[in-house]
């Protein structure tokens, strides 16, 4: 649904009790409530940080009330706000470790290697993509760690999207939250296109679809709500 705070119109809907997916341009991004605060999972291109603070206000929260930024992946239309929203206040900017350097800025990430159908895609999607500007991180996070949010969520080292792709996994819920290694598309369930490494991208979908999840959410597309694990396991990877 359209959610209009103070000029700033968001395209949210809840997605399970207490996460709400943020439609943001290009990528979405999502909202976890707990009872002490909020975390951000991705920022949406530069220039989202307005929508967000609509979406805080929405849920009857301040810009001061985001605990944490969780970054699935250093990609400008994921990682694009995370310097404007890190600045708000104390929340902290979790990335996974091999990509915390592409996040800082200290190097450029390294570049897709694009399939001929992605090509054509990419094209299309990432006209007129700002570059993410540089953004500090409080917290590198490697495969296993568990993170203080819904009673526990754990991240998942998804290499090969990027070399640091993180998913989040929900346990006490039910819920995954993929970033860019699994995407819907035309109502397929499939790989997540643009990968620096494909074969690893493949190998850490098979991960994710041996979880036992009742939820999916991802970095674009809309979610998969009831029996995920299947949706999952029936992936396909139409861009090859
Ligand atoms: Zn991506």
């Amino acid at each position: 649904m359209d959610v209009g705070v103070d000029d700033v119109d968001v395209d949210m809907d809840e997605v399970v009790p207490g996460l709400h997916l943020l439609r943001l341009p290009v990528a979405n991004a999502y909202l976890w409530q707990d009872g002490d605060g909020a975390t951000l999972i991705d920022t949406g291109p530069p220039g989202s940080g307005a929508a967000v603070a609509a979406a805080l206000e929405f849920l009857g929260l301040a810009r001061q009330d985001l605990r944490r930024v969780v970054l699935t992946h250093f990609h400008d239309d994921h990682a694009g706000s995370a310097a404007e929203i890190a600045a708000w206040a104390g929340a902290r900017v979790v990335v996974g470790r091999a990509d915390a350097a592409f996040v800082r800025g200290d190097v450029p990430g390294p570049p897709p290697v694009f399939t001929a159908a992605e090509q054509a895609l990419h094209a299309v999607v990432a006209a007129g993509l700002e570059p993410a500007p540089g953004c500090r991180v409080d917290e590198e996070v490697d495969d296993g760690d568990v993170l203080d949010l819904a009673g526990g969520a754990v991240v998942l080292g998804v290499p090969g999207h990027t070399p640091g792709s993180i998913a989040l996994h929900l346990p006490r819920h039910g819920v995954l939250i993929t970033g860019d290694t699994v995407a819907e598309h035309q109502g397929q369930v499939v790989l997540g296109p643009f990968n620096t490494d494909r074969a690893g991208a493949w190998a850490s979908l098979q991960r994710l679809a041996a979880l036992d999840v009742e939820a999916a959410c991802f970095g674009h597309g809309e979610p998969v709500l009831g029996d995920a694990a299947a949706a999952l396991r029936r992936a396909t990877d139409p861009f090859a």
